[in-house]
């Protein structure tokens, strides 16, 4: 006996490790139950090991005994023990892995701490691993023997203070035994009950056995680790509904099963519906992440782009390092690997969804088209792969969507570009003067009606090789049409008067118009405001508006038509000098109908006095007509 004590040994933690500690055990209260995750995910990798060990080493201890982690209660005690049956340590290893040694992920955590970070909201994203233990226990003792027959039990214990103590330990059995005594605050952890929970919250997919008491409490067989052909889709449902809570089924899944250039286990999802309550926002966004079927973090970010935020699902990778922060993901390379083969997969199944099944690719698009334009209106390279998923309503389809790709197959010959029109709303577009010529001659036309349209279009140069190309265009080339008998000449204004017509219009808008000038384009519309620059910044001129306060639209150049019936009678009564007050209330009348149709009005309201003025102007005249 007397020996025996002689042995024991006294030795002091590392700094990091003891800073660690007194910040684990003072000041962390939120998330304490993912200690036992950690000391589950280091037997697990301890049993890892020592099946790798048995592929070829003929001497190792017990080498019969089940390779399974137990957890046991003794709720009198306040005491649970974590064992396993895994590689277990020897005197030297004990110290090294457990005392001394720089751990990378202490040091990470700490230098988190000293920029200032809240230790409760980072210690899930590092493997400070067996230390979290301290955040429930007041002492623990690792009791464990190596499974090189030669060597001897020792027990380890600590108090997460200062220091810790090695002990010779009587062990029969290979492995690692670790007796948690719990805080008084931490007593809730002497629960069978809630043992089970934790341990299927966190390590449910652990692929060795885990007994809590005598049953096993976790799943084992993880449903991404199986091939996609042994996956029934019913099996894909019952996890989704798991995962997310939704009580729909999903409307897309997707299993992905790589080893190169890194190892990706993954099923993700796309859900049916965009909007799904409270659940949803409790949940938070992001991909559950396992490394080696060990839960990394549930709401994992960065493995998809933005873009993609709403696609749930788990990804699972054993090249991804247990002690990843948040701060290193960005520029890991593994993450960024991963990251492009889950997006690459993620748009190759919607554009076969679009292929394969086009009514449900139409709901998918009314859910989250949203989010694919704003793939490419924060891209402003890549999004090649985003624009064949777009849909459009369109001049000649209002009812139904239509895809570039269809847009571009019935272009006309002479047709080199892909026309769009930019408005706030699909009522406002459709009247506007600006689709007189490609209604006439049967070009078709996207309606851009999303805010959100206006920057996707800063990105959006062209597909397929044609140019996108605004109809509000101040020097817009149209394609060869044939040239169909024009407009019949005796119905255009005459010159002289079309000049002084002009020059009234100028007088009465003055700042308010860039320039006035005859239309060539107009048929059925007297008259279209376009814009006097082109280039991609004045689609935002719309989204601006919305968002700047003060901002104003550049004023734009009024286009008329010569042909039309109401400037022709606009003509006849300046040239006859009839009724001045008349002609310049129309001129502003049909200026504000422009401002309106462009979704540019600042008050459409105010308009109504002059309307109504209008309606008495044309009582009158029609009670003159009859008395006559
Ligand atoms: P990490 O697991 O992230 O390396 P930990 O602090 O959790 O860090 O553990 C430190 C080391 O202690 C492990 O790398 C492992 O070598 C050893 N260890 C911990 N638990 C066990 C165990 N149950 N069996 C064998 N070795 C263990």
């Amino acid at each position: 006996m007397a020996s025996e004590t002689s042995k024991q040994e006294s030795m002091t933690f590392r700094t990091e490790v003891r800073q660690l500690l007194n910040i684990l055990a003072n000041s962390l209260y939120t998330d304490r139950e993912i200690f036992l995750r950690e000391l589950i995910s280091n037997a697990s990798d301890a049993l890892n090991r020592i099946q790798f060990e048995m592929l070829t080493n003929r001497d190792i201890l017990d080498p019969d005994v089940e390779l399974a982690i137990h957890i046991d209660v003794d709720e009198e005690a306040k005491t649970l023990t974590i064992s396993d049956t895994g590689i277990g340590m020897n005197h030297d290893e004990l110290i090294e892995n457990l005392g001394t040694i720089a751990h990378s992920g202490a040091k990470d955590f700490l230098q988190q701490l000293e920029d200032g970070q809240r230790p409760a909201d980072i210690i899930g994203q590092f493997g400070v691993g067996f230390y979290s233990v301290f955040t429930v226990a007041d002492e623990v003792v690792v009791t464990t023997r190596s499974y090189r027959p030669a060597d001897t039990g020792w027990s380890w214990v600590s108090k997460g203070e200062n220091d810790f103590t090695l002990t010779p330990a009587e062990k029969a059995e290979r492995g690692t035994e670790i007796l948690v005594k719990l805080k008084d605050d931490a007593s809730e952890f002497a629960s069978t009950w809630r043992l089970e929970q934790i341990v299927k919250k966190h390590s449910n997919y652990v692929s060795f056995p885990i007994y809590v008491g005598d049953k096993v409490a976790n799943q084992q067989t993880a449903l991404w680790r199986k091939s996609p052909s042994q996956v029934e889709d019913k099996e894909y449902e019952d996890f989704y509904r798991q995962l997310t809570l939704d009580f729909e089924a999903p409307l897309l899944n997707i299993h992905l099963v790589t080893d190169a250039p890194v190892d990706i286990r993954s099923i993700l999802f796309i859900p049916k519906k965009r909007d799904r309550g409270l659940l949803q926002q409790q949940g938070g966004e992001g991909l559950r992440l396992y490394s080696k079927k060990v839960l990394i973090q549930e709401h994992f970010k960065d493995l998809l782009p933005e873009y993609l935020r709403f696609v749930e699902g788990i990804v699972d990778s054993q090249d991804l390092p247990l002690n990843i922060s948040r701060e290193t993901v960005q520029s890991n390379r593994i993450v960024r690997q991963i990251q492009k083969a889950l997006t690459g997969r993620v748009l190759k199944s919607l554009r076969e969804l679009m292929d394969e099944k086009p009514e449900d690719y139409i709901m998918f698009w009314q859910e989250f088209g949203y989010f694919i334009k704003e793939g490419i209106a924060t891209n402003p390279f890549g999004q090649d792969d985003l624009t064949s998923l777009l849909r459009f309503q369109t001049t000649n389809s209002e009812e139904s969507l239509v895809s570039l790709d269809e847009y571009v197959e019935r272009m006309p010959e002479s047709q080199a570009k892909i026309y769009y029109i930019l408005g706030d709303s699909l009522n406002a577009v459709s009247r506007s003067p600006h689709l007189d010529y490609f209604r006439d001659h049967n070009l078709e036309v996207l309606y851009l009606v999303d805010p959100l349209d206006g920057f996707m279009m800063q990105n959006l140069r062209e597909y397929q090789e044609k140019a996108f190309q605004n109809v509000d265009d101040p020097d817009i080339e149209l394609p060869e049409v044939e040239k169909e008998a024009e407009e019949k000449p005796e119905t255009r204004v005459e010159e002289t008067d079309f000049g002084h017509l002009i020059m009234r219009f100028k007088d009465v808008l003055g700042e308010r118009v860039k320039d006035v000038r005859e239309s060539h384009l107009l048929t059925d519309s007297p008259c279209r405001l376009v814009s006097a620059e082109s280039g991609p910044e004045r689609d935002l001129q719309r989204v601006r508006r919305l968002i700047e306060k003060d901002y104003e639209v550049p004023v734009k150049i009024l286009e008329i038509n010569r042909g039309h019936p109401l400037v022709r009678n606009l003509a006849y009564l300046i040239r006859s000098g009839a009724n001045g007050p008349l002609v310049d209330s129309t001129i502003e009348q049909l200026f504000e109908n422009l401002l309106l149709l462009e979704g540019l009005h600042p008050n459409p309201a105010k308009m109504v006095p002059r309307i109504q003025t209008f309606l008495e102007a044309a009582l009158q005249h029609s009670e003159a007509e009859e008395t006559e």
